[in-house]
């Protein structure tokens, strides 16, 4: 593709994003609230029908200005928050995949394609899965488990050694199981032991630790900056789950790089 080429369909993509994003949140919200998908959208607190106009992605939160058009009551800031990042994540993964920067060692420039449609999908499981373990505190195996098989099935198509995404996945989830067994249960949940299994599966041994890594990092940051505003006691539940998912989709995006530019130091 040419460069304006390249610029318009990043835009289009990020559009498609946008609206992926507007029907996760419709995915969050209802698996929180144990309803199902179908039928239409309604307010969570007037329960009224939202009109046709009020149900476009981004816009229609701030032409409401955040406020039920029936009732007045509060928008969740989760509605343009997720479709935004939805947005930028879509146009940010087609980019790099057409422009083949950063891609993972297996994958052949060719090959971009199938490269976009796998870290799309990802992208939409682990946005559901951070913000539902941000909001619920659950890591919920209906959304990992198909993100895992996912990743697994488009890893093979692309020329990944299996070995390599298998061992990755077994180490990382196997790390987590441990802590698991020796503490009961108390330290972390099943749901981290599913997503370690993912790190591995998506982005094989090496990139898989490099996750790991920005997760306990990430965590850490998040944990200290919540102390230090007095949010937050010290032993109070951390959604880990949440960090994984960021760092997962981090390296994803820019793992390659970052891993290229640590192991330059040693020549
Ligand atoms: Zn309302």
């Amino acid at each position: 593709m040419i460069d304006t080429e390249i610029i318009f369909w990043t835009i289009a993509i990020s559009v498609l994003g946008i609206a992926v994003g507007s029907f996760l949140n419709v995915v969050i919200f209802r698996t929180g609230a144990g309803e199902s998908f179908t039928g239409r959208s309604k307010c969570r607190k007037c329960l009224e029908p939202v009109a046709a106009i009020d149900l476009i992605p981004v816009w229609s939160y701030f032409a409401l200005k955040g406020r039920c058009r029936k009732c007045s009551s509060v928008i969740e800031w989760q509605y343009p928050v997720v479709e935004i990042a939805m947005g930028i994540l879509f146009g940010l993964l087609f980019a790099r995949a057409t422009l083949g920067i950063g891609l993972p060692v297996f994958v052949e420039q060719s090959e971009w394609i199938l490269l976009f449609v796998r870290d799309a999908i990802i992208a939409a499981f682990l946005v559901i899965i951070f913000v539902y373990d941000f909001k619920y505190s659950y890591i919920l195996d209906r959304f990992s488990v198909p993100a895992m098989i996912v990743a697994l099935i488009f890893n093979i198509a692309l020329g990944a050694d299996a070995l390599n995404i298998l061992v990755g996945g077994f180490l990382i989830g196997g790390f987590f199981a441990f802590q698991f067994l020796i503490s009961g249960g108390k330290w972390i949940g099943g749901g981290d032991i599913r997503m370690g299994l993912l790190m591995g599966f998506l982005l094989g041994i090496e990139l898989g630790v490099v996750a790991l890594f920005i997760s306990y990092v990430f965590g850490a940051i998040v944990g200290m900056l919540l102390i230090i505003s007095k949010k937050r006691k010290f032993d109070s539940h951390v959604p880990f789950g949440t960090f994984m998912a960021f760092a997962i989709v981090i390296t994803m995006i820019w793992g390659s790089q970052m891993l290229e530019w640590y192991l330059g130091f040693f020549g």
